[in-house]
């Protein structure tokens, strides 16, 4: 299994390349290299070049990460055999003594967007799960298993949201957060695991982006048209395998402001007392949003160039694209080129939009405007078309949001792979999804 290599060109994805300096993790890990067994942490001083050359990826990966191993945890999974927990043990060169190893980042992996890093920096989400994973598949694997066990969780802290953290089924469409498959019984399990983002600390550290969460899933429940946009849909609410909306509704409704929210001692019990399913879908909702949005402090210069006189309350970085997707996107505009277009869409689409990225829904239920120029996402140079397109919707608003109004639109400013193809005027057609990244999304 190779480690994948991060493409140092790649601007929009520089949270990747960490920010700890490269000379003092070298050092540092030379210090410690032949340390041995220090009562706390295992230091890697192991004569196996391949199981070297993958701590050294992992450190150019996330700088001055250090890697510790909870052999206890590892064990109380899986009925592992004598021979493959010696096999570890003198990889490792772990006297027998010593049965508690953890595996852990400590700098490097709190940048990646909802990575989890608990505790300084301890990844619960992908590591657990990776491991009973990997332990289980490579049971009878000739391979030395941590090998086979480093390379996998190297590769899925890396690449965490094109797999379900649960099943470890790859994800039909990869994103940048993790998020669990479509099968409830990983949502149960991850949610009673503690995993995924935690509603307290994302309600206090990021109240814009909660509201606006919830405002657009409170609009897609609220829209004539829920059945077809409340994709994905939670699983709570589904009957007899049919999404009961109004259960969903009743829920929201009893919802109150993120402000509110933010005062509560114990958020999980107050909100229970409100609605049985408020914290449930209050977590849902934190927990499904595929994109990692950032407010624009400062209005920056590209953002005004590209604003000119659009009347705009608020911006959000937007991020969505995976890493090996974002380096594909990045070749092709090196070779052809971006041109910046605004797609605007109807605020009951937002919630769809976020978990499912931009679609081609052209012929399908999804689709709501007209097709005059051909099956493909459609986007415009000028912000005046896309302004048009994103018309707010009659369906209901969050009255207890402090982000969004009643009249508020929202418009999406992205990078598209240059085609000329694709033009008719001021319109561009996109038939390929993955020639757009989002980059601006902007509450107008
Ligand atoms: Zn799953």
């Amino acid at each position: 299994m190779s480690i994948h290599e991060d493409n140092e060109t790649n601007s929009e994805y520089s949270m990747y390349s960490g920010n700890g300096s490269d000379n003092e993790s070298d050092n540092e890990s030379d210090n410690e290299s032949d340390s041995g067994w220090d009562g706390g942490k295992i230091k890697f001083g192991i004569p196996n070049k391949e199981f070297m050359d993958i701590i050294e990826s992992v450190n150019e990966i996330f700088p001055g990460s250090i890697l510790e191993f909870d052999l206890i945890d590892l064990l109380g999974y899986i009925d592992i055999s004598v021979e493959m927990e010696d096999e570890m043990r003198q990889a490792l060169g772990i006297p027998n003594e010593v049965v508690r190893i953890r595996f852990m980042f400590d700098k490097g992996l709190k940048d990646i967007p909802n990575c989890n890093v608990l505790n300084g920096g301890e990844i619960q989400y992908q590591l657990n799960q990776a491991v009973l994973w990997v332990l289980q598949k490579h049971k009878n694997d000739a391979r030395n298993i941590l090998i086979t066990l480093i390379s996998t969780i190297t590769d899925r802290i890396q690449y965490c949201g094109n797999y379900c953290p649960m099943c470890h089924q790859k994800h039909n469409y990869p994103g940048l957060k993790p998020v669990v498959c479509n099968n409830p019984l990983c949502y149960m399990q991850y949610t009673e695991l503690g995993m995924g983002p935690n509603p307290e600390t994302e309600i206090h550290n990021h109240p814009d982006i909660c509201d606006l969460l919830i405002n657009f899933t409170y609009i897609a429940a609220n829209s004539h048209r829920a059945q077809d946009i409340m994709t994905p849909f939670p699983y709570r609410f589904i009957e007899n395998g049919k999404k009961n909306i109004e259960s969903v509704k009743k829920a929201l409704d009893a919802f109150p402001s993120v402000e509110e929210m933010c005062e509560f001692k114990d958020l999980r019990n107050e909100l229970d007392l409100l609605h049985p399913d408020a914290y449930y879908l209050l977590r849902w909702i934190l927990s499904t949003n595929r994109c990692h949005l950032k407010a624009v402090e400062n209005e920056d210069e590209y953002i005004k160039k590209q604003a000119g006189d659009l009347h705009f309350k608020k911006v959000f970085h937007i991020m969505h694209l995976p890493p090996e997707q974002q380096s594909a996107f990045q070749k092709r505009k090196a070779n052809d080129g971006v041109v910046s277009l605004w797609h605007g869409s109807s605020s009951e689409n937002w919630h769809n939009i976020l978990r499912n990225s931009l679609k081609n829904y052209s012929g399908t239920k999804c689709q709501c405007n007209g097709n005059a120029y051909g099956s493909g996402v459609y986007l415009s140079f000028g912000h005046y078309t896309a302004n048009g397109y994103s018309r707010c919707s009659s369906s209901a608003r969050w009255s207890k949001s402090t982000m969004c109004g009643t009249d508020t639109r929202c418009l999406l400013l992205c990078n598209v792979i240059k085609d000329d193809k694709t033009k008719h005027g001021d319109i561009y057609v996109i038939p390929d999804e993955e020639c757009i990244a989002m980059t601006h999304l902007f509450l107008c």
